[in-house]
């Protein structure tokens, strides 16, 4: 029997919780096969802590599912690089805004990778989008949405009547006119929000056709968000705090500008906490992804606490659950490692010549069913990891007995490897390289080490060519293969 080719089209409707609606609703792009995903980056003033790390790997998740049903994602983060926390600090530190940010920006792509996050499409700078936030500020003038105080430019909420449909804020204590410049505050402080701020002695300024000044946060993810999905796409996410005040304000000025609704799908995740607390930097309560490695736990196990409760299920962070994620992992790991110790067991090479147990493949289809059934419920991470585990525990005994063939090894560590484009928990494998591809892989490191960059480039091209993708991290080069992409559904 020839293993069976794994069915990726959706039985079941995707679903996600809408905050914009609070419901659960059919997943429906704008266009076919294709999302448009804005997610709100990091503040670039200092390391992240894992509380951020979860907001991404969520929205990691989301993305790669996204991509295992067959969409073609358009994945933008942005980068605030210029707002009250960066400015504050780069000045206590007394180096220009670029070199402080850069720092940490470097930092958040450093933890992105070792936390196995896939790379966004882009990642646009708000220091580098500032003539887009002051054209939208001018038609927000134009249109009558702006008022000017002291030097800063405002927005008037009273102006956009949807303001408070995000997050069902409670207007009628509004007092008309009252505002705030700072660009976070809480619900409590409900008022007109800050466009563009009057620039300060000592703070960065842009000279601009609405005058010297810089932007305020929530003006940046607007203008980055429309340059690159267009006025109105498909999924908005970020954490729950970006609700109130953000995300309700950047559709308050995305809406009024354009006169078109702003992001159709809202998605939050909840909070990391620590003793039930929002984990903060404010709050002093807070693991960086480096302290955790720092205390040797590996990277693998924190993606997996991370990603294994419900996104909107608030995750009280212990490193007792640390360490049962750790197991957790290794379960996985240990269980498609054996698989694959199976003589011959090369997964998708080896030609098929067994007969292959029909309760086996029926026991892999049952476990794609809900594995797809629970992230298809709004991404329903619990359900999607207890089928994988529940698999594990049904063929273990039958691996303790040698009762497995290589084609039914191939068959079930196929599937495993499949559903692991979403988790990304395996073990890395060691590329496979021709003599004249290593070769190649060395006179490129050559030719580096020696700054001969041109030489470096033509030769990561002709890789390129090879299907062969080098990239330089600061542990030495990663090699991977080129991945095909997931065929698009009907
Ligand atoms: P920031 O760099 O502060 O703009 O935050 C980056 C992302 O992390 C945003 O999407 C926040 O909503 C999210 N975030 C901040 N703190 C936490 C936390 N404790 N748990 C989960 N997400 C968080
Ligand atoms: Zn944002």
């Amino acid at each position: 029997m020839q293993p069976r080719p794994l069915q990726k089209k959706n039985t079941m409707a995707l679903q996600f919780w809408n905050t914009l609606k609070r419901k659960k609703e059919e997943f429906r792009p704008l266009q076919p096969n294709r999302v448009g995903l804005y997610t709100c980056g990091p503040t670039v003033y200092d390391f992240a802590h894992i509380g951020n790390l979860r907001a991404y790997i969520f929205e990691d998740i989301l993305r790669r599912y996204l991509e295992y049903c067959g969409y073609a994602v358009n994945h933008i983060m942005n980068i605030t690089d210029i707002d009250d926390k960066t400015i504050k600090r780069s000045i206590e530190e007394n180096v220009s805004l670029t070199e402080y940010t850069r720092r940490y920006e470097k930092a958040f792509f450093e933890d992105r990778d070792i936390l196995r996050i896939k790379p966004a499409t882009l990642y646009p700078r708000a220091t580098e989008h500032i003539l887009e936030m002051v054209e939208i500020i001018k038609k927000l003038t134009e249109k009558g949405y702006t008022y000017q105080k002291d030097g800063s430019i405002y927005f008037s909420i009273e102006r956009f009547p949807g303001y408070g449909k995000l997050s069902g804020i409670d207007l009628s204590s509004l007092k008309k006119g009252a505002r705030i410049e700072s660009d976070e505050y809480e619900k409590e402080d409900v008022r007109d929000f800050v466009l563009w701020k009057k620039s300060k002695i000592g703070e960065p300024s842009y000279d601009t056709e609405i005058g010297p000044g810089r932007p305020g946060w929530h003006i940046e993810c607007s203008a980055m968000s429309m340059k690159y999905l267009g006025k109105t796409f498909d999924i908005h996410t970020g954490g729950v705090d970006n609700i109130f005040p953000h995300h309700e304000n950047e559709i308050a000025q995305s809406e009024a500008a354009n006169g078109k609704p702003f992001a159709c799908y809202f998605l939050h995740c909840a909070h990391l906490l620590v003793n039930n607390e929002k984990m903060a930097k404010s709050k002093g309560n807070f693991f960086t992804l480096r302290d955790l490695l720092d205390k040797g736990y590996d990277p693998v196990s924190i993606r997996y606490l991370l990603l294994s409760v419900h996104y909107r299920s608030p995750l009280n962070f212990t490193l007792e659950g640390l360490e049962a994620a750790k197991n957790a992992v290794e379960r996985i790991q240990n269980f498609y490692r054996r698989l694959r110790l199976i003589p011959g067991g090369i997964t998708g090479v080896s030609p098929v010549t067994e007969n292959v147990d029909q309760a086996i493949t029926k026991r892999i289809i049952q476990a794609e069913k809900e594995f797809k059934e629970g992230l298809d419920d709004d991404l329903n991470m619990p359900v999607s990891l207890a089928s994988l585990h529940n698999l594990i525990t049904d063929f273990n005994p039958k691996l303790e007995k040698d009762a497995i063939n290589e084609t039914e090894s191939n068959l079930i560590s196929n599937y495993i490897k499949e559903i692991d484009d979403v988790l990304t928990i395996l073990r890395e494998e060691k590329m496979e390289l021709t003599a004249e591809e290593e070769t190649l892989i060395s006179e490129r490191e050559t030719a580096r080490k020696k700054k001969d960059f041109a030489k470096a480039d033509a030769i990561r091209k002709d890789l390129e060519g090879r299907g062969i993708i080098v990239e330089d991290t600061p542990a030495g080069p990663r090699i991977t293969r080129k991945q095909k992409h997931a065929c698009l559904a009907d």
